[in-house]
């Protein structure tokens, strides 16, 4: 078989990108005092900051968006979205809601009070803030091996299942409502979890009888890596896979903004009918009738169909053949990466990448600055400016949106990235000027260190 990767779709629609000037870049970047958050989304060429919502749609999407059934109670459209995510997922109860952070709200809220603890292998932002919003503990509990950025390691997204046993037994079962497994491990670098992995973890919930819920996001993708990385799988399909996995819990929240394939939703699973009354009560306080959600009719179907795509072996073997190759190609230059590529993303080592500027003058932002500079390509960083000085790492987060960039594309990315890490040397460390008193990463601003010390001369 030919070894170029292609798209497994041709292009019916096109959306102009717009090229700048470096010197157009220049001046942008100081309006936005080198926030790449603060850019016009117009004046990026590829725009790498998010996997979430930023997907394109198959025609088959587009043509159930127009038969979707916008009825207050009872929509058909709502019968779609149920039956299709049965089909996979396997649970009971189907709630819909308009992002994954309200399925994750919901959840908690219902199932957990002031000082449970809730392990994870890895909480994602919104999953912790909203375990720690009703005052119960968020405990990560990934593998040793997923710690390090340059250690190659087939799932390290996986938990450890020891410390899992070690928790339960120091704080007792009673503390713990339920325990999480994050499908791919996002805040981890979008790294897989094993079967094997999750068999463990869920025969340690049986015998404790503490529920086991997925944060499952990404379970297409985490699929497919097990299909391509465990014994066993390799003659499965990802759906069947992912039936597998599903069935080993007892429901999941979930993002309709990454393997859904569409541009807004989430849900919310469980087999516990008493539960499901209680969600669906909250659900109609603030997100709507439990047969909409917080979403049109249109956007049920769109996800109904979206679910159903983001496991076509077509579509996955493209989607994390390409970016494992753009991890690759620059790796390969020396640029130093968190290993092995995930699945929907790449994140530069922003300290290794950049060794002369201490994390207390942004290397993540730096690089991602320098990254928009020289190519038009916007990025995120994830270390001190997001996490403060408990970041342990400073990372820039290339995130790939799923069916909107082709190959040649991310032969661009490759080549830009390439050219940054020749002229490394010559890339200043910021300073803060403005921040605000939380989630500063959003609104903060910044400029070069040198200016500033010709400003105080
Ligand atoms: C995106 C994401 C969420 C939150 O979903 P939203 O739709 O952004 O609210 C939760 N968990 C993980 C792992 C995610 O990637």
């Amino acid at each position: 078989m030919a070894k170029t990767i292609i798209e497994p779709f041709r292009i019916k629609s096109v959306e102009p990108i717009r090229w700048t000037t470096r010197q157009e870049r220049g001046q942008l970047l100081l309006s936005a005092h080198y926030n790449l958050f603060q850019l016009p989304a117009e004046d990026v060429l590829i725009d790498l900051l998010t996997d979430s919502g930023t997907g394109a749609m198959s025609t088959k999407q587009w043509a159930a968006i127009m038969v979707g059934d916008e009825s207050y109670a009872g929509s058909k459209s709502f019968d779609h979205f149920r039956d299709s995510i049965q089909d996979i997922f396997g649970y009971r109860h189907v709630i819909p809601t308009h992002q994954g952070r309200a399925a994750e709200r919901i959840l908690f809220s219902v199932m957990c009070k002031k000082d449970d603890v809730v392990p994870n292998n890895t909480h994602f932002d919104t999953t912790r803030a909203n375990v720690e919003f009703v005052g119960a503990e968020a405990v990560d509990l990934v593998i040793a091996e997923g710690k390090q950025p340059s250690l190659v390691h087939p799932f390290k997204g996986n938990m450890d299942v020891e410390a899992l046993e070690n928790l339960i037994q120091r704080v007792g079962r009673e503390r713990i409502p339920l325990v999480m497994i994050t499908v791919t491990n996002n805040s981890g670098g979008g790294q897989p979890v094993s079967m094997a992995n999750v068999r463990q973890v869920s025969a340690v919930c049986r015998r404790h009888r503490i529920p086991l819920y997925f944060d499952a996001c990404r379970f297409a993708e985490n699929a497919y890596f097990i299909k391509l990385r465990e014994p066993g799988y390799a003659l499965k399909s990802p759906k069947q896979i992912a039936r597998e996995m599903f069935a080993y819990g007892d429901g999941c929240t979930m993002s309709a903004k990454k393997d859904g394939l569409a541009n807004i939703g989430g849900f919310l699973c469980t087999n516990d009918d008493l539960l499901a009354q209680q969600e669906k009560n909250l659900l109609i306080l603030t997100e709507g009738y439990p047969t909409y959600g917080g979403l049109a009719g249109r956007d049920l179907e769109a996800i109904a169909v979206g679910v159903q795509e983001a496991l076509e072996e077509d579509y996955l073997r493209y989607r994390i053949a390409s970016t494992a190759y753009l991890g690759t190609h620059i790796a390969a230059q020396g640029v130093p990466i968190v290993q092995p590529p995930g699945g929907h993303a790449i994140y530069l080592d922003a300290r290794a990448f950049l060794p002369h500027i201490p994390p207390a003058q942004f290397p993540g932002v730096a690089l991602a600055a320098e990254l928009y500079l020289e190519g038009g390509i916007r990025s995120v960083e994830i270390g001190s400016l997001m996490f403060g000085g408990a970041a342990k790492m400073d990372l820039v987060r290339l995130a790939i949106p799923r069916r909107v960039y082709t190959q040649s594309h991310i032969d661009y990315v490759v080549e830009v990235i390439l050219e940054v890490w020749k002229k490394r040397d010559s890339i200043q460390g910021l300073k803060l000027t403005y921040e605000a008193p939380f989630l500063r990463h959003f609104t903060a601003r910044l400029e070069p260190v040198e200016q500033a010390v010709l400003h105080a001369v």
